[in-house]
């Protein structure tokens, strides 16, 4: 077995002491007064603390290494392969970072006057038009902080466009392979969700479209490729059959990277889509954040776009434009994650177009490779072609009592992140893997190599399985009541009482 030493840093002797406090440590030293003293409760007040509480006693070194240590408790895209399907893990370029960190960009104030802000105007200007040549639209706002926000938004563009037309309509269409913001996005709105389903190979059952799109459906919300991995190859057909009943269609964006520089979906006829930058424009994700999720449309929803737009005045300068009588109104504080907008267009920059289509062959050639190599160890649902992700079921393992979870679990051991557990619903006992354009041939081949040997214990040792993880700090953890009752920051410990 081949565990990978690189990851489970377990130091013998530290142990699982977290706290490392004892009396009279510190790490400052002041140097001597050289002005008069001063009563702090006379110059703070009430504000002065004569004690500091509970607050821990370390050495500097102490502290040192208690952070560095609890840094390498993680596991990150820059620790190895994090195949974490609908999420677009890969790697954030540092050069991104370099350029996010100019200190004019960095700096900046989001009430500084536009005339000292025409750089940063210019970096959404290029980011916009970026974004609409790639995905063929003819509009864009950045202001949406992350996917689920951007489809927010761009539902709520449908819908004044509807109600511009007299009537908002009552129901969104959500096909049954749908990410979970999709519903939910359309009950805020304000929309009852319809759902629809999928046919054998994995897509949009067009017979099911045809029967229930009417006057009464506002949108039909796909995913594409959808969470199967899948291109829904009709989606002009599917587009049309919307159009024709005066409904539109909006796209969830976020698998995005199985399509840069390769398809267009304003050229298919959708509508409206949000754009994930922390999955295919490669800024950083969750705690790494904040997500950006600009939003691109067609030019009939362009006048209910979030205000302030971007315009050029006469004389060439670059400023925003607040007077958008139709505009849906702000969606967010000032213009999206700035910082993210200038991480993005500095990823598109350096890559280029044929950088970019390149990436997009790169991330579906990786899947496809996992998929071939991976196919009859682990059953694979549906035979329709995989994206840029492939899902697989734990159908052949469930016989030993084995479950997508523990299979996961397992991985772990074998110095991998999980792959995604139980999602998309529509597959039983899911494992959806996604390992992007990032991975080298080693690393995917390592991936594959602990997978298929996870497939053999499930056979000879079910037990090693099913108790896994073996390498970590704690082992399996009670993930309902984790995120239920959350402890998200460090407390002081309840010194024992002398009055108790
Ligand atoms: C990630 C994802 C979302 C939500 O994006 P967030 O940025 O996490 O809000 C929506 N749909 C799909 C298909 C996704 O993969």
């Amino acid at each position: 077995m081949s565990i990978r030493k690189a990851t489970t840093h377990v130091n013998q002797n530290e142990g699982l002491i977290f706290e490392k406090s004892s009396p009279g440590k510190y790490a400052w030293k002041l140097p001597e007064l050289d002005v008069p003293e001063v009563d702090p409760a006379k110059a703070l007040g009430t504000a002065a603390r004569s004690d500091l509480g509970n607050m821990p006693e370390v050495s500097e070194i102490e502290i040192i290494r208690h952070f560095t240590r609890l840094s390498t408790w993680n596991y990150g895209v820059d620790t190895g392969l994090y195949p974490l399907g609908s999420c677009t893990m890969k790697y954030n370029p540092r050069v991104n970072e370099v350029a996010s960190r100019m200190e004019g960009l960095a700096g900046a104030h989001p009430y500084q006057p536009e005339k000292i802000s025409q750089g940063g105007l210019l970096i959404m200007k290029v980011l916009s038009k970026c974004l609409i040549e790639i995905t063929g639209m003819d509009a864009v706002t950045l202001q949406p902080a992350a996917g689920a926000h951007g489809e927010l938004t761009g539902i709520l563009l449908i819908r004044a466009y509807l109600e511009s037309k007299g009537n908002p309509r009552q129901k969104i269409l959500i096909p049954d392979s749908a990410h979970g913001t999709n519903p939910a996005t359309a009950a805020i709105a304000g929309y009852a969700v319809e759902n629809l389903k999928s046919n054998a190979a994995g897509m949009v059952d067009i017979p099911s479209l045809i029967a229930q799109t009417n006057e009464d459906v506002a949108a039909l919300m796909i995913t594409n490729p959808n969470t199967l991995g899948v291109f829904e190859r009709e989606i002009a057909k599917i587009a049309e059959i919307l159009h024709a009943k005066g409904a539109l269609l909006y796209m969830d964006g976020a698998n995005m990277n199985a399509l840069v520089g390769k398809a267009r979906p304003g050229d298919r006829g959708v509508d409206v889509m949000h754009m994930n930058l922390h999955k295919t424009f490669s800024t950083p994700h969750g705690g790494g954040g904040p997500g950006s999720g600009p939003v691109v449309c067609r030019q009939i929803l362009e006048p209910f776009l979030p205000v302030p737009v971007i315009v050029s005045k006469p004389n060439g300068a670059l400023a925003f434009d607040y007077d958008r009588p139709q505009s849906i109104g702000r969606v967010r504080a000032f213009y999206g994650n700035f910082g993210m907008l200038v991480r993005a267009l500095a990823y598109i920059m350096a890559n280029g177009p044929d950088g970019l289509r390149q990436t997009t062959e790169d991330a579906v050639l990786n899947a496809n490779y996992i998929r071939k190599k991976l196919e009859g160890c682990y059953e694979l649902p549906y035979a329709t072609p995989t994206m840029h992700e492939v899902v697989f079921s734990d159908h052949l393992q469930t016989k030993n009592g084995i479950k997508t979870g523990d299979i996961a679990k397992r991985l772990i051991d074998y110095g991998f992140h999980p792959y995604t557990v139980s999602f998309p619903l529509i597959v039983h006992g899911a494992l959806m893997i996604e390992p992007t354009e990032s991975e080298s041939k080693e690393e995917l081949d390592l991936f594959i190599d602990a997978m298929r040997s996870i497939a053999e214990e499930c056979e000879k040792d079910p037990k090693l399985v099913l108790e896994a993880p073996h390498t970590t700090r704690v082992s399996r953890l009670d993930e309902v009541t984790a995120a239920r009752k959350p402890i998200l920051r460090w407390k002081p410990q309840q010194q024992p009482a002398a009055a108790d």
